[in-house]
C-alpha cells in the first residue's frame, strides 16, 4: 500500500525544549543528563523494569523502583542501584523525575520528568488489567506522552483476566481427572508469577522449572504471595506419579526439550497475549493456547493515552505504525523514537521465528492484511 510505505514514522524530530530524545545509545533526557531504558552502556539509566530489553548489564548507575528491586537485582547483580518508591521525587540536575505504576510485572514503572513547566511521561511496558503481583497502572496526566504498542492493532483485545484462569483452572482440572500432567508455558518472568498467584491452587501441587524459581523467590521477597510451589528437579523418578495431578509452570524455552519425558503423558499449553494468532498457535504445536498479555491490548492502549491528556505521543515499540496513524487520525501530534525494546529473548522466546518478522514488518512499513487473515474465529467474534 503506497501510502503505508511512504508513511514516515522513524523521523520524530526534536525540538530543543525536548525532554526526551533517541540517541544511539537510548532515549535521552538532555536537561536531566539521564537515559530511561538505554540500550547501551550509559553513566545514568533510569529502568522502567526489569525485562531484559529495558534492563541491561553495563551502566555506570542505575536508578529504578524500590517494588522492583528485589528483581531487578536477581536479574543484574551487583549493579549500583538507587531506588524511589511510587510517587517519590528525585531531581537530577534541576529535572524532576518520580516513577509511577505501570501494571506490567513487579516493579514496573512509568517515568514522569517535569522540567521548565514541561511533563513528559515514559511508560516503558504496561496493561490496565488487574494483576494481583504488581500494582495497577497509573495514569499521569502529561503534554507528552511516550507509549509502547506491543499490540497495537484492533485484533488485539483481551478477555478479562478472571476468564482466562478459569480456562487454565478447567484445562488442569481435566487432565488431572484424567491423570496426566499439565505443562504450561510462559515467561519466566511476570507472567509465570502472575499465572502461579491466580490459579486455583486446590486444584493438584503445583510445579515450577528452575528458571522460573529465582523469579518467583524475588517476588516472595518483595512480598507477592505466591502459592507454594515446588521445583520439578525435586522430584525423584520413581516418586513422579506427583506429576499426573499437577500444574507445571515452564519458560518457552523448555519446549521440545528431554526435561519434559519425566511427565510421562501431558497436555501443553502456551500463555500469550500472541496466543491470538492462529498461526503462532500452530506453530507453537501446543494443545492449547491461553490468551493472557501483561501488556495493553488496542483499546486499553487507547484509554491509557487519552487519560493521560497528552497532546503529543510517541511510540517506541511494536505495532509502531498503526498506532502512530491512529493518534493522527484523533488530532494528536504523533511520531515515532526507533528504539531495540520488543526484540528481547523474553519476548523472543514465546515467538517463533516466522511471528517475530511478522511483527517487526508491521512496525515498520508492510501492511498488516497478514495478521488480519491469521485471526482465528474466536478472536474476530471477541
Ligand atoms: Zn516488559
Ligand atoms: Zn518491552
Amino acid at each position: 500500500m503506497a501510502s503505508e510505505s511512504t508513511f514516515n514514522i522513524a523521523a520524530q524530530s526534536a525540538a530543543p525544549s525536548d525532554l526526551v530524545v533517541a540517541r544511539p545509545e537510548g532515549l535521552y533526557c538532555p536537561a536531566g543528563n539521564f537515559f530511561v531504558d538505554p540500550w547501551q552502556p550509559v553513566e545514568r539509566a533510569v529502568i522502567t523494569h526489569a525485562h531484559s530489553d529495558h534492563a541491561r548489564f553495563g551502566h555506570r548507575h542505575y536508578l529504578a523502583s524500590r517494588a522492583g528491586a528485589s528483581v531487578l537485582l536477581s536479574r543484574l547483580p551487583d549493579i549500583s542501584l538507587q531506588t524511589l518508591a511510587y510517587g517519590e521525587r528525585l531531581d537530577l540536575n534541576g529535572v524532576a523525575v518520580s516513577l509511577h505504576p505501570a501494571g506490567h510485572v513487579l516493579g514496573s514503572a512509568q517515568l514522569r520528568i517535569e522540567h521548565c513547566g514541561r511533563v513528559w511521561v515514559a511508560s516503558g511496558d504496561y496493561k490496565l488489567d488487574p494483576d494481583p503481583t504488581c500494582d495497577a497502572f497509573e495514569p499521569v496526566r502529561c503534554d507528552t506522552f511516550i507509549t509502547e504498542s506491543t499490540f497495537g492493532l484492533p485484533i488485539y483485545r483481551w478477555d478479562p483476566p478472571q476468564t482466562v484462569f478459569d480456562g487454565v483452572d478447567s484445562w488442569w482440572r481435566h487432565n488431572a481427572a484424567q491423570g496426566r500432567a499439565s505443562v504450561l508455558f510462559c515467561y519466566s518472568f511476570g507472567k509465570a508469577q502472575r499465572v502461579l498467584a491466580s490459579v486455583d491452587a486446590g486444584i493438584g501441587p503445583i510445579f515450577c522449572h528452575g528458571a522460573v524459581e529465582p523469579l518467583n523467590r524475588a517476588y516472595r521477597d518483595a512480598g507477592v504471595h505466591l502459592p507454594p510451589v515446588r521445583l520439578v528437579s525435586e522430584i525423584a523418578p520413581k516418586d513422579k506419579a506427583v506429576f499426573k495431578q499437577a500444574l507445571i509452570v515452564a519458560p518457552p524455552s523448555a519446549q521440545g526439550s528431554a526435561w519434559l519425558r519425566r511427565f510421562g503423558d501431558y497436555s501443553d499449553a502456551f500463555a500469550s497475549g500472541w496466543m491470538r494468532l492462529r498461526g503462532a498457535r500452530r506453530r507453537r504445536g501446543v494443545d492449547r493456547g491461553f490468551v493472557l498479555s501483561d501488556h495493553a491490548d488496542w483499546p486499553a492502549l487507547q484509554t491509557a493515552i487519552h487519560a493521560t491528556g497528552a497532546q503529543r505521543v510517541i511510540v517506541t515499540h511494536g505495532y509502531v505504525e498503526p498506532m502512530v496513524r491512529w493518534l493522527r487520525e484523533q488530532g494528536l501530534e504523533a511520531g515515532a523514537f526507533a528504539t531495540q525494546y520488543g526484540d528481547d529473548t523474553v519476548e523472543a522466546d514465546a515467538l517463533g521465528g516466522d511471528d517475530i518478522a511478522v511483527q517487526s514488518s508491521a512496525a515498520g512499513v508492510q501492511n498488516n492484511e497478514a495478521q488480519t487473515h491469521e485471526l482465528d474465529d474466536t478472536a474476530s467474534r471477541s
